[in-house]
């Protein structure tokens, strides 16, 4: 069996992967290998109606089962930004670090109880029959006072664990995957798919 991943992000790939790996006949395809992809504009007001977007578009397009995700960062105090944006806020040409100082920024020396945050993940597997399984799950944090730790991507270095007293950035990958927005996510979606198929 072939699910094509509808992302060219190695590193979720390899997270797909991994979460799929038990099933031994399944042959996971980056959306690389194929060619002339269709645009998809991520024009969606939350992060599954993005996810179903891309999920459905690479499914007609590969006549394959579609695997795609859509994620981000959420901020109370922001009122939910940068939200769907997570990925281009401030601006195409930033940098990650740039994103993260404008949050910092913004949130300026706000109380701790008032920096609560979440990453969120929704997941979408699309079937050449139509059918469409759904999962999104969340990981909640504090917005840091500065950024700490170099591993992870993205807002990693500012988002803080209480429970673990590390940043996202501060704790290993296999450590991330288990609390993560999309390591619980890709779970949710793999149970969900093995009652499918
Ligand atoms: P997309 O899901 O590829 O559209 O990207 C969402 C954006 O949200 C990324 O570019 C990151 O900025 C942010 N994001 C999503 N998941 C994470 C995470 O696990 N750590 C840090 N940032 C994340």
């Amino acid at each position: 069996m072939k699910i094509v991943a509808a992302s060219s992000n190695k590193n979720k790939i390899l997270e797909i992967k991994d979460k799929f790996s038990s099933i031994s006949e399944l042959e996971i395809i980056p959306l690389s290998e194929y060619g002339n992809i269709p645009e998809i504009i991520e024009d969606g007001d939350t992060f599954l109606e993005n996810a179903i977007k891309k999920a459905k578009v690479i499914r007609d397009y590969t006549g394959e089962i579609t695997i795609a995700d859509d994620s981000g960062l959420v901020v109370d105090f922001l009122n939910g930004e940068p939200g769907v944006y997570s990925a281009r806020y401030g601006g195409k040409n930033l940098t990650d670090i740039d994103r993260y100082n404008l949050i910092l920024e913004k949130m300026g020396d706000v109380e701790f109880d008032k920096r609560t945050a979440r990453f969120i993940c929704a997941i979408v597997i699309a079937f050449p029959n139509g059918k469409i399984i759904t999962a999104e799950e969340k990981c909640e944090g504090i917005i840091a006072y500065k950024p700490g730790g170099t591993m992870g991507f993205g807002y990693d270095p500012i988002f803080y664990l209480p429970e673990l007293k590390s940043t996202m950035a501060e704790i290993s990958l296999s450590e991330k995957n288990k609390i993560s927005h999309r390591g619980k996510a890709l779970e949710s979606a793999y149970k969900l798919f093995l009652d499918e198929v």
